[in-house]
């Protein structure tokens, strides 16, 4: 296909563990696109709040937030995070995080900063990111969308293989 026609950016959006950067990562690699799974980010903020005890019903969450150094490290086709200097994208397996990690995404304030962060790395770049609210919230008018539906047996077993 002319590269010229590629639709950017792509949005993939579906339930937990519905195969979306399984999908995305593809993709970017076939049609040499840079690939986001959104997911990464709000395990990212996670593991920094647990490390600085900071709860998520806590007055000062939102304020943590502005004071992280979260940055996107661009991969060639997937995508990893720093937290300052440190590369926290293999910590954001661990069972703290996934345990803590709805309880933080949910906030506001805490949503809004990483939907900013999100639609600037969609930004001029031919970019397919993965995860809850892309196609609707996030990257709204994005030409080509995509929402995965697997059934609950799928689900579980990529759930046991920490795929997502
Ligand atoms: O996709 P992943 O399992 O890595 O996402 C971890 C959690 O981050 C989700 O369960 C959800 O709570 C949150 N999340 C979100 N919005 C996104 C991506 C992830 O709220 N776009």
């Amino acid at each position: 296909m002319d590269e010229a026609q590629l639709p950017a950016p792509i949005a993939i959006d579906g339930p937990a563990a519905s195969g979306k950067s399984t999908l995305g990562a593809a993709l970017a690699k076939r049609f040499g696109y840079r690939f986001l799974d959104t997911g990464i980010m709000y395990r990212a903020f996670t593991l920094a709040a647990l490390r600085a005890n900071v709860a998520p019903e806590s007055s000062g969450c939102s304020a943590f937030g502005g004071t992280l150094a979260l940055t996107l490290r661009r991969g060639e086709w997937g995508t990893g995070i720093m937290l300052g200097d440190e590369d926290v994208t293999p910590l954001l397996r661990d069972p703290r995080v996934e345990a803590n990690v709805s309880l933080y995404s949910a906030l506001p304030p805490v949503r809004e900063q990483m939907v900013q962060q999100q639609r600037e790395f969609a930004r001029g770049i031919r970019a397919i990111l993965a995860g809850r609210d892309i196609g609707t919230v996030v990257l709204p008018e994005a030409p080509l969308k995509f929402y995965l539906l697997a059934s609950e047996e799928a689900r579980a077993q990529r759930r046991s293989t920490q795929t997502s």
